[in-house]
């Protein structure tokens, strides 16, 4: 009989399907963290990467979701590239030990690793020696800091940016990965008398300012992520979505042009319930920080009636920044809820970054 270029069983657990097919089981290692990468199949999907937890969420379906596109298919199909080479090694490396036992079936060579040809006069002694087998590199995968609970089916899971579906279930959670962001900066807010007691009051106001600008960026990113999905929903292709967004500049950093943007982009009203007005005035102060270091000029002034004195610096306080967090999660949940008709998610909402 001859030798097969894989032994059944060992560590990999193979089977011989007949006709030189194979199967093998590859467990696949966790990271530091105890999470598995996952990356959508679908080309053209963007950032597709994504880890989740072992052993939380839904156990064995039939279909995992992409969390950015709601791509659908086999949990197998969302292999990394890593992945597939870290499998590729470890088959290559069984391959190998296979191998050996073939090189020496065809030689000749029994257990000793030797065999003597002729006698007498002329004798030959040959030797085989397997070669080192070749090491298996661990899969490397990327650092992805945005960790989230789904608030429906529990799975732990990480991001990149914001995302919207859970994997799992495939449920709606982009709340929930706004509402994690948020908690973030409302825990740096949260800390800031410590920072002014340690670090002195101008690197707490810079903090602070930071958090602002922090809290603008965030509307931003949620509202483009809504006005994306909302236009491919449209049947518009790719291209002529990221080309309309591109179009909408920085509209959201600015609440006035927001509420053009509603309806045009969104195809909503303005939703009610919202402090839009103090929203727009927080995202006022946001100009002169970051263009005129904190000093008052003529345009802020002129955009913002504020009663700050030209030539002095904007006051924002701890309370102002939490309470800016706060209508920039409520207008965000009604522009969400206005578009796609969801609630706001309760409870199962995870700190991310450590
Ligand atoms: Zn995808
Ligand atoms: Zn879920």
């Amino acid at each position: 009989m001859t030798r097969k270029l894989f032994r059944p069983g060992g560590p990999l657990g193979i089977q011989d399907l007949g006709n030189h097919q194979y199967r093998m089981n590859i467990s696949l290692p966790p990271d530091q963290d105890g999470r598995i990468a996952r990356e959508c199949p679908r080309s053209g999907c963007s950032p597709a990467y994504f880890k989740v937890r072992p052993g939380t969420g839904l156990a064995g379906m039939a279909v995992a979701y992409c969390p950015y596109c709601r791509h659908d298919s086999a949990p197998n199909d969302f292999a990394t590239r890593e992945q597939v080479r870290y499998a590729k090694d470890l088959a290559v490396r069984e391959a190998h030990k296979g191998l050996d036992g073939i090189v020496k079936d065809a030689l000749g060579i029994g257990r000793s690793g030797k065999r003597t040809f002729g006698g007498g006069m002329l004798s030959m002694t040959m030797t085989y020696k397997p070669g080192a087998l070749p090491s298996v590199r661990r899969p490397y995968e990327d650092e992805v800091r945005r960790d989230v609970v789904c608030p429906h089916c529990a799975l732990d899971h990480t991001v990149f940016g914001l995302a919207t579906w859970c994997s799992d279930c495939g449920e709606d959670i982009f709340l929930t990965h706004v509402q994690a962001e948020l908690a973030v900066t409302r825990s740096m807010v949260g800390d800031m008398e410590r920072r002014r007691e340690t670090l002195g009051p101008r690197v707490a106001a810079k903090d602070l300012e930071n958090c602002l600008e922090d809290a603008v960026s965030l509307f931003e990113a949620a509202m483009k992520a809504l006005s994306r999905r909302r236009l491919a929903s449209t049947g518009a292709s790719e291209e002529e979505v990221e080309a309309r967004l591109r179009k909408l500049g920085n509209g959201y950093q600015n609440i006035a042009r927001t509420k053009e943007l509603l309806p045009d982009v969104l195809g909503i009203d303005l939703p009610p319930g919202v402090e839009w007005d103090r929203l727009g005035e927080a995202f006022e102060k946001r100009h002169p920080i970051t263009h005129n270091l904190g000093v008052v000029d003529r345009k802020y002034l002129e955009r913002s009636q504020s009663h700050d004195r030209h030539g002095r610096e904007v006051r924002i306080t701890a309370s102002e920044v939490q309470t800016l967090l706060d209508d920039v999660m409520a207008a965000v949940s009604a522009s969400h809820a206005a578009r796609f008709g969801s609630t706001p998610p309760s409870g199962a909402v995870e700190d991310g970054h450590g």
